[in-house]
């Protein structure tokens, strides 16, 4: 069993893992830059320990530092959170050179599942369905238009080890594809240090729905239903909810038995989820995101689990709390990022409270919004008996929100709440652009 854990992490994510840890028993070894000194999870770890200066890449990126904090602390594992480590393979190796357990999948699953090209390979193989494209890397810009032209415009270049809504270009016309192929490359390169780049139909405005997986590497596998993350500002997530208002209960079997399928083919181990783009009735598989997402508690809410614990259980051995190969939902869950505008000090903070909410942040009032980290400060998460119900419920919780120090994004995210293609479920992608770019469907 795991008696002590180094979070290699920060903000809301490492208080997260914190909570649940204190409720299972475990010890917590909390990591801070110096820009962090002061953070809330500096504060409620059990142990906590300077690792750099405020640049990511000399503190939270640092591989060697957070081994050598986490073998002197004695730890017996390291939980790597979202974004920062949590998909480098190269840091899973070494936690695991060092005799630790690393809270996630094999750092061979990783690599495979890291690479956008290689991975919807493997979704081939195991029978699920990929979005129309390249299933090599470019090499050319001939080979590319041909592909461009059998598929059809407009197409997508993305980058193979791309993440967090960069490094992908829209091609509209063939003129426009040798530049942008080169350029699209050259950013990869510049970007992910890997200027490998492949080509996708673009879809216009489809629904990202996405399948959350929990897998014992013994061959338990289960998915906790559908998150739909179509309300999106330059393909990052804002607004997220359980179950998406477009997949019925047929779909929902389908895309669920199709990812319990490609998490069984590869033997994943952990938490994980599978992305797809949906349209007109058929889903593609877009992506696995090989780690917990910003997104999990929504998945919490409506099937009653934690997730960071089922994490913790099956690095510990031990098997799902879940029985079968699918999870059953409960009502309706909806997540609002609460994004910081502004860096700043917060010298106000009152979050909501009463029935039905929940709120993950690292603010508290004195808290230093810094500028050298994800703008991201806290999620709104609320859980009612329907869609109509948790609309509702979300627009009060984010009104009695009071953030002051600091400007955030909560009085657009009312208005999305209140547009009325959000209200009726039915809107693609491009809502945020269409309610805030211009045309006004509001
Ligand atoms: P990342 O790894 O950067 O998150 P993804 O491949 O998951 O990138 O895509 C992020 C978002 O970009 C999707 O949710 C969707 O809005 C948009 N997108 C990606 N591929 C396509 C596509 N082929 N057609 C239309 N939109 C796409």
């Amino acid at each position: 069993m795991i008696r002590s854990l180094l979070i290699a992490n920060r903000g809301e994510i490492a208080v997260r893992i914190i909570r649940t840890c204190k409720e299972m028993g475990i010890r917590t070894v909390a990591v801070y830059s110096e820009a962090d000194r002061d953070s809330l999870h500096t504060q409620m770890a059990d142990q906590a320990v300077c690792i750099g200066p405020a640049s990511s890449k000399d503190s939270y990126l640092n591989i060697g530092n957070l081994i050598t904090a986490a073998c002197t602390t004695r730890c017996d594992a390291i939980h790597p959170g979202v974004g920062f480590l949590s998909e480098n393979p190269k840091f899973a190796e070494a936690v695991e050179e060092s005799g630790l357990i690393f809270i996630g999948p094999t750092a061979q699953t990783i690599r495979m599942l890291g690479d956008k090209v290689q991975s919807r390979h493997t979704a081939v193989e195991a029978g699920v369905p990929v979005t129309p494209g390249s299933m090599e890397p470019i090499s050319d810009a001939t080979s590319a238009a041909q592909i461009a032209d059998e598929i059809g415009y407009p197409v997508i270049l993305k980058a193979a080890a791309g993440g967090g809504g960069r490094g992908m270009r829209i091609v509209r016309e063939p003129k426009e594809l040798p530049g942008a192929i080169s350029i699209a490359s050259r950013e990869a390169l510049a970007f992910f240090a890997d200027g490998t780049i492949h080509m996708e139909k673009y879809l216009l405005n489809p629904r990202h729905v996405e399948i959350q997986l929990l897998s014992d590497g013994k061959g338990h596998v289960v998915h906790l239903g559908e998150r739909d993350c179509s309300v999106q500002k330059n393909h990052q997530k804002l607004i997220e909810e359980s179950p998406s208002p477009i997949i019925d209960e047929q779909m929902r079997r389908q895309m669920g038995a199709d990812s319990v399928r490609l998490f069984s083919h590869i033997g994943y181990r952990g938490a994980g989820t599978i992305e797809f783009l949906v349209q007109d009735g058929n889903y593609w598989f877009m992506e696995v995101n090989a780690r917990v997402q910003v997104e999990h508690p929504v998945t919490e809410m409506v099937c009653s689990t934690d997730i960071i614990r089922q994490q913790i259980l099956i690095a510990s051995g031990k098997s799902i709390e879940l029985d079968g190969s699918a999870a059953k939902l409960t009502g309706h869950a909806m997540e609002c990022r609460v994004n910081a505008l502004t860096p700043g000090i917060v010298t106000t903070f009152s979050p909501p409270l009463g029935p039905s909410v929940r709120v993950d942040t690292h603010l508290f009032q004195g808290a230093q919004v810094s500028p050298h980290y994800d703008p991201m400060v806290a999620k709104v998460i609320v859980h009612g008996p329907d869609r109509q119900r948790t609309i509702e419920i979300m627009l009060r919780a984010l009104r009695e929100f009071k953030i002051e120090g600091i400007k955030t994004n909560i009085e657009s995210q009312c208005i999305i709440l209140q547009s009325k293609p959000f209200r009726s479920g039915s809107f693609g992608t491009d809502l945020h652009a269409r309610l805030f770019d211009g045309e006004n469907t509001r």
